[in-house]
């Protein structure tokens, strides 16, 4: 079986990447899955719409991997060890490790997970599993598995509209709160340190396993960036889920958390959010340029940002 990985700062389109990746033949979008076993314990929504404990993909999954790996009918048990084990700072170590230690909090994790993928593909038929969990850290625990291949996406946005985007309320979706916000300086600095781990990781894993997608990129031209996925997972011929260069067709999913636009199905528009290019104040649109510096060429983005002739909202 295959794993697609998406990694990177949030607020970049792994939501929608991974919905559409979901919709090629053979491939499964299961959204941010490290969420999975809070998710399923707290009953949370599914991108269907139910219950995660009460979703027909979900419920025989995480029953067939509480039975796998002995976790008592305990999914607390599984979040607890990720919370040891895999926390950002934790990142070097976990890049050097050849095996997790035996019988420690990791190598429980790393079971765990591998049963996840593995009664994910055995329950929906499908053998590619696209996982938008995005931190680096559960990015390299993925050389731990055996017998998986393992291929990561590198997704970016422009840091500007990314720190706008953090700044926005928006209503969850599935709770009565807000999504989570962050301050201009905060979310850059996290753009930055993010983006270096994603990296990082990337060529622990091998280079040719990686592919660095732009949002502005995979927006402008869906068809092609599905297709270098395709390429790069060796899935070629696959049937994409674009109507035409503006429009895809998405049909339920079953993701377990990410952006509330999971919960949206049917046809949509691609397009480039550019509201940030109008909104955002000077002083923010400086703090973030200045904290995303040492990246911003790297990755295509121009000192000073300007709307896209062809395309904007
Ligand atoms: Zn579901």
């Amino acid at each position: 079986m295959k794993i697609v990985y998406v990694m990177g700062w949030g607020r970049s389109g792994s939501t929608l990447l991974d919905t559409m990746l979901g919709e090629l033949d053979g491939f499964f979008s299961a959204g941010e899955l490290r969420y999975v076993f809070n998710h399923f314990v707290k009953k949370r929504p599914c991108g269907c719409g139910r219950p995660i404990d009460e979703c027909p993909v979900w419920r025989p999954v995480m029953h067939r991997v509480m039975e796998r790996v002995k976790l008592d009918n305990d999914l607390r048990k599984a979040a607890a060890w990720q919370r040891e084990a895999l926390r950002l700072r934790h990142l070097p170590r976990l890049l050097q490790l050849r095996q997790a230690t035996p019988g420690g909090p990791l190598a429980h994790y790393v079971s765990t997970l591998k049963a996840t993928y593995e009664e994910i593909a055995e329950v929906t038929g499908n053998t590619v599993v696209i996982d938008s969990s995005k931190r680096p850290s559960d990015g390299a625990v993925l050389r731990l598995l055996p017998d998986v291949e393992v291929y990561l996406i590198h997704l970016v946005r422009d840091p500007r509209a990314v720190a706008y985007s953090w700044q926005r309320r928006r209503p969850q979706g599935d709770r009565d709160s807000d999504m989570q916000r962050f301050g201009t300086l905060v979310s850059s600095f996290n753009w930055l340190t993010w983006n270096v781990m994603a990296e990082v990781v990337c060529r622990r894993h091998g280079v040719e396993k990686c592919r660095r997608i732009r949002y502005e990129d995979l927006v402008a031209d869906p068809r092609r960036v599905l297709q270098d996925v395709a390429v790069l997972t060796e899935t070629e011929g696959v049937e994409l889920p674009t109507l035409d260069d503006f429009r895809v067709t998405l049909l339920e999913n079953h993701t377990v958390a990410g952006n509330p636009r999971r919960f949206q199905t049917g046809t949509t528009s691609i397009r480039n959010d550019e509201a940030w290019l109008h909104r955002q104040s000077l002083r923010d649109r400086v703090v973030a340029t200045a904290m995303s510096a040492p990246l911003l060429r790297r990755y295509g983005y121009k000192l000073r940002p300007t709307v896209s002739p062809e395309r904007s909202v």
